[in-house]
């Protein structure tokens, strides 16, 4: 044991570092901050101390490390240093860690040699959750740094809901098998879905709806795994802010062929400028709402689009699981968004799922129940709090 209590948590992305110092005493939080445009002209650091003002600086940092160094600047000046005894673990949030990570796990050299193996999976995220490692780990080596992995809770998926229907060994030559993102968040809210119906995880299956920028879906039966809408990559199952979800991979040949797109060209189209943006033009589901009300026609479609596919793997996951529990909304748009919620659960009664209309208008930031009295399935708020869960993982496996 270690009278160490604090966790430091990196979620570390290509031009960006988020962070928060947590408390594991109580899981509060210390001091959470953003570094974003790193590498670019001028990079911009956000941080906010607990106890303390809101602080914002602007400078060039070429690269993580310089990002690295001016957010321990900040944590040393509100007496939260990297140097501080206090300090037991760096968590990392890393996207993929294929089939070998179905656990946190300390990082050593021959851990980094096989998430740089992944790369070629995950070739967006790995590159720069390594370089966050790395940057870390070169500024604290005495310290635990502990990578906590993105496709983890995903692992326990059966073969017959992980595999694709390509050939077998073309697929395991190239890795090719749906991994599934968002495991974190997946785990967490599945717990507290569970806590909040005064249930142990073991004995209640939930269907967690991941609904942020981008979205997922997860059928959890007894508190593991069974099925979930990201694939590969986080390209795959709901219509998202800005990614399409599932189309039929015939589109991406047909871009190629006669539309004369590049690979990289119908990548960037598939990812960036489809889903709700490529719809409607505006990925943020407020503004989505608010042009809907001015009876805005695309963005009626656009929502439409988004809240038929949403009820789809709903049904789907209802079928995978045969008994269902309760059904969690969490992320962004998941938490917040209540017409998103009424419309998905709307005529789904034969399937024991409603919205009481004036529970599911209440806002609030803690886990709540918006399904009527006496429904035989619970629907659920369940904030989410990937960043607590990192801590956690991080801190117990730290602490045994
Ligand atoms: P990510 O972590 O994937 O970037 P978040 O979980 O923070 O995303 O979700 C961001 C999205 O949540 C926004 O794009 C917006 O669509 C939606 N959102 C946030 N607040 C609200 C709100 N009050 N009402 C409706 N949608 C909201």
């Amino acid at each position: 044991m270690t009278s160490a209590n604090r966790v430091l948590v990196l979620n570390s992305g290509s031009s960006s570092v988020k962070y928060q110092l947590l408390d594991m005493r109580d899981g509060s939080r210390l001091a959470v901050g953003l570094v974003e445009r790193i590498g670019e002209r001028v990079s911009r650091l956000v941080h906010t101390p607990a106890e303390g003002e809101r602080r914002e600086r602007t400078a060039p940092m070429a690269g993580h490390e310089a990002a690295l160094k001016a957010v321990a600047a900040e944590l040393a000046a509100d007496g939260l240093g990297l140097d501080s005894p206090e300090l037991a673990a760096i968590g990392h949030r890393v996207v993929h860690g294929g089939l070998r990570f179905t656990e946190p796990t300390v990082i050593t050299d021959e851990v980094l040699a096989e998430v740089e193996r992944l790369v070629p999976v995950a070739p967006l995220h790995n590159p720069a959750n390594i370089v966050g490692i790395r940057t870390a780990w070169a500024l604290r080596p005495d310290l635990p740094q502990v990578a906590v992995f993105d496709t983890a809770f995903h692992t326990t998926m059966p073969e017959h809901a992980a595999r694709y229907a390509i050939d077998v060994e073309t697929a395991d030559a190239h890795r090719i098998r749906r991994y599934g993102f968002h495991g974190t968040s997946h785990a967490y809210v599945s717990r507290e879905t569970a806590r909040l119906l005064g249930k142990d995880p073991s004995e209640v299956n939930v269907i967690v709806l991941h609904l942020g920028n981008g979205a997922s879906a997860s059928a959890v039966a007894g508190g593991r795994c069974v099925d979930t809408s990201m694939g590969l990559t986080p390209l795959e199952g709901l219509v998202m802010g800005t990614r399409s979800g599932d189309v039929d991979p015939a589109v991406t040949f047909h871009l190629r062929r006669v539309a004369g797109m590049s690979v990289d060209e119908i990548d960037e189209l598939l990812n960036k400028r489809s889903g709700l943006v490529g719809l409607c033009g505006d990925n943020d589901m407020r503004e989505i709402r608010r042009r809907i009300d001015e009876g805005d026609e695309r963005a009626r479609l656009a929502f439409d689009i988004y809240v038929h596919r949403l009820k789809k793997y709903i049904g789907a996951y209802c079928a995978v699981l045969g008994r269902v529990d309760a059904v969690a909304f969490t992320a962004g748009v998941g938490e917040n968004a209540a017409p998103v919620r009424e419309a998905a659960m709307e005529g789904l009664e034969q399937l024991g799922l409603a919205v009481d209309p004036e529970l599911n208008a209440v806002r609030s930031g803690e886990p709540r129940l918006i399904s009527p009295a006496g429904s035989r399935v619970a629907v659920a708020v369940v904030p989410t709090d990937e960043e607590l869960e990192i801590a956690r993982q991080t801190y117990s496996l730290v602490n045994n």
